[in-house]
């Protein structure tokens, strides 16, 4: 029998009689963007809860991807990460900036520290890793080579909301990183992003190019661009804000739930918690090895969906094999051999704060289909 539809996720929102009042004061009110009340208050509320210096909101995180390299005027060529969703390769073509891809490491699926000095030339001007799943680069290997080389680290954080090293933010590192908000996310504005900065007259500089590049009625700075949040996502995010820590902690005990029904399972493998993080459970990836198990990790995907489970194989393509990149010289698959491997064999299995018993019903599906 097949049961209601499993999504790979759900967004969490809160009460609607609780957002009402706010958009409300908004009608009343009638200032929609532009720096308004909300945004303020939620830039401010924000930046407390993350335990970061400064916060400047956006429609979304591509727009705060492409903004934040511009802020640190990056050109030439940046140093990547091959195994993400596609918007962080796409912020540097938008820059034309030609991308370097820099192989994976298998117990984060993060860019590999070790792999990164190989990669570096005179264009070199940044690098920019990505937290994939949330799982923590590694940040002070990164920050060692970038100080080495004179070169900025710009973070792709957009699954790595919340995350904590040592207690301190993951958001504290490098020159900027970049939040998304996206509906997919642990953290929703609907849409929505933002970038982290650590000096006052930086946050000035990426609050110029989000709007326009105005510093002023009648001063224009630089070609900037329209990426501002408007009231209605700023309203939300502060009201979301009441409701996060509790929707991580929902979404711990899934992942740990998970773990403890596939950790039997030949060919099905997954990471575990990282020592010293505070995780906030984005995703959960499983690599299903076909020599083990029999089933490739299509066949798996598509045999879930026969039972109504919607899995998805994220970050499947490759970023370095799509038309657009893959006739850059460091995108070739031998230059990347992990990231291809977990490219093939990752999915990542539903996974948001109110699955529930759905999560039993996943791993017993999965069970069936590999004995099959
Ligand atoms: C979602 C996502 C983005 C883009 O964010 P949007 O808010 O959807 O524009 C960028 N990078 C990564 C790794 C993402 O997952």
């Amino acid at each position: 029998m097949k049961n209601e539809r499993v999504n790979v996720t759900k967004p969490y929102l809160p009460p609607l009689n609780e957002f009402i009042p706010f958009l409300e004061d908004i009608w009343e009110e009638k200032w929609l963007t532009n720096n308004g009340k909300y945004h303020q208050f939620f830039e401010e509320e924000l930046a407390r809860f993350l335990g970061v210096k400064h916060i400047s909101l956006f429609s979304n995180g591509t727009l705060a991807l492409i903004t934040a390299l511009q802020a640190l005027r990056i050109s030439g060529e940046v140093i990547t990460t091959p195994f993400s969703f596609v918007a962080t390769t796409h912020s540097l073509w938008w820059n034309n900036i030609k991308p370097v891809f820099v192989d994976i490491e298998p117990n984060s699926f993060n860019i590999d520290p070790n792999k990164i000095e190989a990669a570096i030339t005179p264009k070199t001007s940044a690098i920019l890793p990505v937290h994939v799943y949330g799982n923590p680069a590694d940040v002070h290997s990164i920050q060692t080579i970038a100080d080495n080389y004179g070169l900025h680290v710009i973070y792709d954080a957009a699954h790595a909301f919340g995350v904590k090293l040592n207690g301190n933010s993951i958001l504290n590192f490098g020159s900027l990183s970049i939040l998304s908000f996206h509906a997919t996310k642990v953290f929703t504005t609907f849409e929505g992003g933002a970038i982290i900065s650590h000096d006052h007259a930086m946050k000035k500089r990426i609050d110029n190019l989000k709007n326009f590049g105005f510093a002023g009625e009648t001063t224009i700075v630089a070609p900037g661009i329209n990426a501002k949040m408007n009231e209605f996502q700023a309203a939300l995010g502060l009201l979301q804000l009441r409701y996060v820590s509790e929707a991580i902690e929902k979404r711990r005990i899934v992942t740990n739930r998970y773990r403890n029904l596939l950790e039997k399972i030949a060919g099905v493998s997954f990471l575990s918690d990282f020592p010293n993080v505070e995780h906030c459970y984005s995703y959960f990836p499983v690599l299903i090895n076909s020599e083990i198990c029999g089933k490739t990790r299509d066949e798996v995907y598509e045999k879930l969906k026969e039972f109504n489970i919607y899995s998805r194989r994220y970050f499947y393509p490759l970023i370095s094999n799509i038309p657009t990149y893959r006739g850059l010289e460091t995108a070739k698959p031998e230059n990347l051999p992990i990231a291809n491997i977990v490219a093939n064999q990752v999915l990542c299995l539903p996974l948001y704060s109110e699955i529930g018993d759905k999560v039993d019903y996943v791993v017993d599906k999965l069970i069936e289909i590999l004995k099959k």
